[in-house]
């Protein structure tokens, strides 16, 4: 039942995250519904009476803070236009002339299926659990001699669920040393699980081979600027600087990054509130019949199969656009307060559908 999918033939999954129509509440995309911060959003004006030159091509100054918040030699840091960005180089580098394949669970972030076809490889789709979380055992029988990356997206995009930290720690233990592995942790700060992958950051140091991805898209806010970075070892870290497109994260999204860092006290505040918001829409939600998995970002996964469609057509009339997955679930971001009653609204109607 849970055989991983190799590529040939079947459907290439259009990467359609993003909005299309904004009716009052977008809760499609993941992102967070607090505006910048004002400090933020004064150094951004600032900083656009420079726009006429190029920005910093080598990033040093945001490389460098990066470096000191996370302790980690700036050689091991590579800063890309968010954290699809720096996938994209990352594949290109890895995948060359020759291509390979890359293994990650599925349903998981639609990015990895369109940059590994992008760049010549073959898309390896392990299927979750029935309990909508990554099937570890699967994912390293599904590895063969043509592996190049496999991809843990923890917490997962679109069932937030986590990776237990004891059974990833023994799963990469495992691996056979020519495949790389990427633990995509865009959604990090909103983990509350003891049990779960904290922080990819502090393992990372003694595995050579291990890549963490990190985003300001997410907790700090900063999803239209486009910055993201990836921390691993020297050899890597320097080939994905190498396939980087020159000049590729933008100079107002070098600034706010410096900027936010230098802000975590607050934007982290922000996050706490999202969590309690998370935490009351699952709590919502399972009253109302759903059976939703535990979410540990800022997002919760509806399995309602063949009641997707139905439901995200219903949130648009209330007012709220939704992320559906036809015939599997609907994905829906935590917003501010009035826009998850709108769903709970909804979702009341539906409360033991699909499940
Ligand atoms: N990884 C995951 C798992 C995501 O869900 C997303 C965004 N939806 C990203 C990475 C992309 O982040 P960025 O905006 O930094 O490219």
């Amino acid at each position: 039942m849970y055989a991983p999918r190799r590529d040939a033939g079947f459907r290439s999954a259009p990467f359609g995250a993003g909005r299309c129509r904004v009716p009052p509440f977008s809760l499609s995309a993941n992102e967070n519904p607090y505006p910048p911060l004002p400090s933020v959003q004064e150094l951004l004006h600032r900083e656009s009476g420079r726009i006429n030159r190029y920005p910093d091509r080598f990033v040093t100054e945001l490389t460098g803070a990066l470096s000191e918040r996370f302790s980690v030699p700036a050689a091991h840091l590579a800063v890309g236009a968010g954290s699809v960005g720096v996938t994209a180089h990352l594949l290109h580098s890895v995948l060359g002339e020759s291509g390979g394949e890359v293994v990650y669970a599925w349903p998981s972030f639609e990015a990895y299926p369109h940059l590994t076809r992008l760049y010549g490889g073959t898309a390896v789709e392990v299927p979750l659990r029935a309990d909508h979380s990554h099937d570890l055992d699967a994912m390293a029988r599904a590895v063969t001699d043509r592996t190049r990356l496999l991809i843990v997206c923890n917490p997962n995009n679109p069932t937030g669920t986590v990776v237990d930290h004891a059974e990833l720690e023994r799963f990469l233990d495992r691996l056979p040393g020519h495949v790389l592995v990427v633990l995509d942790e865009a959604y990090r700060e909103f983990v509350r699980d003891a049990r779960s992958v904290q922080d990819g950051i502090a393992l990372y140091r003694d595995r050579p081979r291990l890549i963490v991805l990190r985003t300001f898209s997410k907790a700090y806010g900063l999803a239209g600027l486009r910055v993201g970075f990836a921390v691993c070892h020297e050899p890597i870290a320097s080939r994905i600087r190498k396939s980087s497109v020159p000049f590729g994260v933008n100079s107002m999204a070098q600034s706010a990054a410096v900027a936010s860092l230098g802000a975590e006290d607050e934007l982290l505040a922000r996050v706490e509130e999202l969590v309690e918001e998370r935490n009351r829409v699952q709590d919502g939600l399972r009253a109302a019949g759903l059976g939703v998995p535990v979410s540990q970002a800022n997002f919760v996964w509806l399995p309602l199969g063949t009641d997707t469609e139905d439901f995200a057509r219903a949130c648009e009339a209330a007012g709220a656009h939704v992320r559906a997955f036809p015939g599997e679930g609907a994905r829906v971001t935590i917003g501010e307060p009035e826009a998850n009653d709108v769903v709970l609204g909804v979702a009341a109607r539906f409360g033991g559908a699909g499940s």
